[in-house]
């Protein structure tokens, strides 16, 4: 072979690669490395996936007419790419990796080897972050950043007027849950003798791994994954934007669409996903405030993310504004806890590997702020538990967006509640041992107390957020000594009680 291409993990789709790899099918190098697998402890479910979708491809791959080097080593991307290196005559050519650490391991490599190596730009996002990643900054919110992104691509827009006049319909999107609101349920996959081969692996190699590899349904191929998305859009997508912010016992999906596991690894495309949400709405079968809401999410979010992460890496790994220097609740790692919102959110993340962005964001996060817990902690534990997580998307969500460990970056405000927010949006407080309504005590809502007690020890920050100075004012006015002194400690109990580690 004289070329040959190097496609990592997270990059299995050759419509996101340039053309000339379809025409000219060079040598297609995959593999699986045990020092990745070990960097953090993978829920096994995500393991599970990253392979078997991996095996999948690159199976498919070689019933297209492709010659295709399946390689695995105990060690890096690295070791097992010099060990081919070491033998190949031709040229290799790998595409940028989305991750920090794999993207300098393998420059490494193509400076060891010099003009046999070559790197291409990472094809698989919409917005290329050389063009915005110096507009990264405080005060540069994703919402500017959204628009230009609606105009470049022309989704839901009439000439250069957004479609219906706004460019957000958020203020439609916060319902709660009726009861007894049916929820349609999200089909799933056999694991074939593939997928099976890895569980068998998986379990064999990472016996001590986050999770459970019980029950594996994903989708592991790109066409199993467009029955998915063909599922969402025309059974969920158009309750996803009224319900976006619901929280429900025992559903942890409601009306999102689960498919960020799949576009993260190129199985699904952001473009093909938005084409076919917009193209639901034109047909008159999704409302605009649901369709918005997913465009919003994808050309809006997951890029802004991706460029943030790009603009700050690799300093933001050590940001923590706070300086909270906790472990993290043991109940992250075990699931025990009697805060049945706490309960809830864990439970889908030990048995799916997902949760839904407000279980992660209003729940998870805001309670490892409100203990004080180290952010870098939550972000290894979300790296590890969620089966769509990966550092560059991951890595910003909770060191910018839900710890605001970045000082307010990415984030106006920190992003904590009392149990009110939780009660409103769930039907979890009427089932927890815990009242909602009792500020505190004993059996107080523990996010009732902590949250009080946060807004007071960290008040340089809400005030120097114009929009929440208001709850700094509200505790130092509005609450008696007494209560201060009660916030105080009943935080003081609980803290001191909370298993960590
Ligand atoms: P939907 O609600 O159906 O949204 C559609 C798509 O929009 C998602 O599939 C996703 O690709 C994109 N999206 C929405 N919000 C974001 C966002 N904030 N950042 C990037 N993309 C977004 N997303 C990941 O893909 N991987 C992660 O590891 C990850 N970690 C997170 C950690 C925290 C603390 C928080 C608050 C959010 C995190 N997110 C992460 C973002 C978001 O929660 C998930 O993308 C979403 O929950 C995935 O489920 P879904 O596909 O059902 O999403
Ligand atoms: Fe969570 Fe508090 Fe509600 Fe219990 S009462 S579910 S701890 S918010």
């Amino acid at each position: 072979f004289d070329h040959a291409i190097f496609i990592l993990h997270d990059q299995l789709n050759l419509d996101s690669w340039p053309d000339w790899v379809k025409k000219e099918k060079p040598l297609l190098i995959f593999m699986e490395s045990g020092d990745k697998g070990r960097e953090v402890p993978h829920h096994k479910k995500k393991a599970v996936y990253v392979l078997s979708s991996m095996r999948h491809f690159a199976l498919e791959c070689a019933e297209k007419g492709f010659d295709v080097l399946y390689h695995s080593t105990a060690g890096h991307f690295d070791d097992g790419l010099k060990e081919i290196l070491s033998q190949f005559e031709g040229q290799l050519t790998f595409m940028t990796p989305s991750e920090w650490d794999s993207r300098e391991r393998l420059r490494k490599v193509a400076g060891e080897f010099g003009d046999k190596v070559e790197e291409i730009p990472n094809s698989f996002f919409l917005a290329d972050p050389e063009e915005w990643k110096e507009k990264i900054e405080p005060g540069y919110r994703m919402e500017y950043f959204y628009r230009e992104m609606r105009r470049k691509t022309g989704y839901l827009m009439n000439g250069d007027e957004p479609e219906g006049g706004e460019w957000n319909y958020d203020e439609q999107n916060r319902e709660s849950l009726p009861k007894n609101h049916p929820v349609p349920e999200i089909k799933r996959f056999e694991p074939d003798e593939i997928t099976k081969e890895v569980i068998a692996m998986v379990n064999d190699y990472f016996p001590d791994s986050f999770g459970s590899s019980e029950n594996f349904g994903y989708a592991v191929t790109r066409d199993q994954a467009l029955e998915l998305l063909d599922q969402f859009i025309s059974e969920r997508l158009d309750q996803f934007g009224p319900y976006e912010d619901a929280l429900k016992t025992g559903n942890n999906t409601l009306f999102h669409s689960q498919l960020s596991i799949y576009m993260n690894n190129g199985l699904l495309t952001p473009t093909e996903i938005c084409e076919k949400a917009v193209e639901s709405y034109r047909k008159g079968n999704a409302r605009l405030n649901s369709v918005e809401g997913l465009v919003r999410q994808i050309i809006g979010w997951r890029e802004y993310i991706r460029i943030y992460y790009e603009a700050m890496m690799p300093d933001v790994r050590n940001a923590n504004h706070f300086g909270f220097t906790e472990k993290l609740p043991k109940m992250y790692w075990t699931g025990e806890t009697k805060m049945k919102c706490m309960e809830q959110s864990l439970k889908p993340v030990f048995d799916e590997a997902y949760s839904h962005h407000i279980q992660r964001l209003m729940i998870l996060s805001n309670f490892s702020n409100l203990t004080e817990t180290d952010p870098r902690e939550l972000e290894r534990w979300f790296l590890t538990a969620y089966a769509d997580a990966y550092e560059w998307v991951e890595l910003p969500n909770v060191l910018g967006m839900s710890t605001f460990a970045d000082g307010g970056v990415l984030a106006s405000k920190p992003y904590v509640s009392s149990g009110n927010y939780i009660n409103k949006m769930s039907d979890y407080c009427k089932n927890c041992e815990y009242s909602v309504t009792k500020k505190t005590g004993e059996k107080a809502c523990p996010f009732n107390y902590l949250y009080w007690n946060f807004v007071d020890k960290q008040r340089e920050t809400f005030n120097d957020s114009g929009r929440v100075n208001f709850m700094v004012n509200m505790f130092d006015n509005k609450k008696s000594d007494e209560q201060k002194k009660e916030i105080r400690e009943s935080t003081e109990i609980f803290l001191s009680s909370l298993e960590r580690g």
